[in-house]
């Protein structure tokens, strides 16, 4: 990645470099609105209602005792959306705490600041009231500090900063029962989409080639009743251990998941034949939200490109003759996107498919076919920015 030493394009918090890669697609004004976008979170976070342990109805019913404002997904059955509030003012008063980046993207929009996300906190005793600022000195929270400069930055654990005042405030998901049950999983509406769109049945052998965390592999057991036969495959062991966390939690029965590398899965497992393969591989998560700045070059979403096309030939192989292969990615880059399809479609026997169901708008009309994807653009869906692509194999 990009030195943070990088310069922002004017008036915006992404590398010129970026800015302009981005602007030979979309133009100015609409690379200016997608960062524009970006910046913020959606006006909604949706959670998908995990239908093997609780209805849809239950689960809204459950939140709305609690207060939480919450309301039905005008289309997805299993998603309800729960409103995300603000921007409020913050006022930088007291003494400074500098969070890194993903912290403070957290602390934006309600979570508490731990102590391994603070790079400095300058004089601060325990019980001082505090503004959390990000690395360009942007605050983004007040709070409590509960610890001093000198435990946050010897130890390095616990709990750095009660958050009591926010950017943005919304339901803290992972900190509701419901979630603790298992009867729900915070997801965005493209990702719930891509599952859908997999078009998984109960009597289909299923592989997930870059599973956990598990969002879309546990949402295809619930679309299948924890029947379908599913392979779960990732080549990160800390990442496994929250996919196996996850299918636990949500009382998924139907996956074996495979610590391997799933490039080579028709090498290591020359008798797996699927009828459908999920490909979502790792990207540059460009379209992830809020995002409160962005360093990364265009040597790196290359780099994520040509990784991206090397699942290809392992996702072919495995899958039987008339099967389908659903290639999704959570940036907004086309040569991680409409450029890949073109890849995969010059060099391996897949055709693209209709999708069951368009909730975004159609692919950059760079590559033949494109009406036939879907993307999603954080200023013009609500949504993160996001891809999806469905093949046949013929
Ligand atoms: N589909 C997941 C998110 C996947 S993120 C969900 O919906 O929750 C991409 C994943 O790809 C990461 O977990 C990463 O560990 C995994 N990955 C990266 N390279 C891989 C490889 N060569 N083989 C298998 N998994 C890989």
């Amino acid at each position: 990645m990009a030195d943070n030493t990088c310069k922002l394009a004017e008036g915006t918090r992404f590398s010129e470099e970026l800015f302009s890669y981005l602007s030979k697609f979309f133009g100015f004004s609409k690379t200016s609105n997608i960062i524009g976008a970006l910046v913020h979170p959606p006006s909604f976070y949706s959670i998908r209602v995990n239908t093997l342990k609780a209805s849809v109805e239950e689960v809204y019913r459950s939140l709305c005792e609690k207060n939480i404002e919450t309301v039905f997904h005008p289309i997805l059955d299993d998603v309800l959306l729960i409103k995300v509030k603000g921007p409020f003012e913050i006022e930088v008063q007291g003494k400074i705490v500098v969070a890194d980046k993903k912290a403070a993207e957290s602390v934006y929009v309600g979570a508490d600041l731990y102590a391994p996300g603070v790079i400095s906190a300058k004089g601060v005793a325990r019980s001082d009231f505090v503004t959390i600022v990000d690395e360009k000195g942007f605050p983004v929270a007040n709070g409590i500090a509960m610890q001093s400069e000198v435990d946050i930055l010897n130890q390095r654990k616990g709990l750095a900063v009660k958050v009591l005042r926010s950017r943005y405030q919304s339901a803290s998901i992972r900190c509701l029962d419901e979630y603790a049950s298992g009867k729900i999983y915070d997801q965005n509406i493209p990702a719930i989409l891509t599952s859908i769109i997999l078009e998984p049945t109960p009597h289909d052998v299923i592989v997930d080639m870059c599973a956990a965390p598990g969002g879309k592999t546990t949402h295809l057991a619930q679309l299948t009743s924890n029947k379908a036969k599913i392979y779960a495959f990732d080549n990160s062991k800390s990442k496994i251990s929250k996919l196996i966390e996850n299918i636990n939690r949500l009382g998924v029965r139907n996956v074996s998941v495979i610590f391997s590398d799933s490039r080579y899965l028709h090498v290591d497992y020359p008798s797996l034949k699927a009828d459908k393969v999920l490909l979502d591989p790792p990207c540059s998560a460009l379209g992830v939200r809020p995002k409160l700045f962005e360093y990364k070059s265009v040597r790196d979403i290359i780099a994520c490109a040509q990784y991206q096309m090397q699942f290809f030939k392992s996702a072919v192989e495995i899958l039987k003759k008339g099967g389908i292969l659903v290639y999704s990615t959570c940036t907004i880059t086309p040569d991680e996107n409409e450029i890949i399809v073109k890849y995969a479609l010059e060099n391996f026997p897949l055709e693209l498919d209709k999708q069951i169901l368009y909730l975004g708008t159609q692919g950059l009309n760079i590559i033949k076919g494109s009406n036939l994807l879907q993307r999603f653009y954080p200023d013009e869906h609500d949504t993160p920015g996001y891809f999806i692509a469905k093949f046949v194999k013929v």
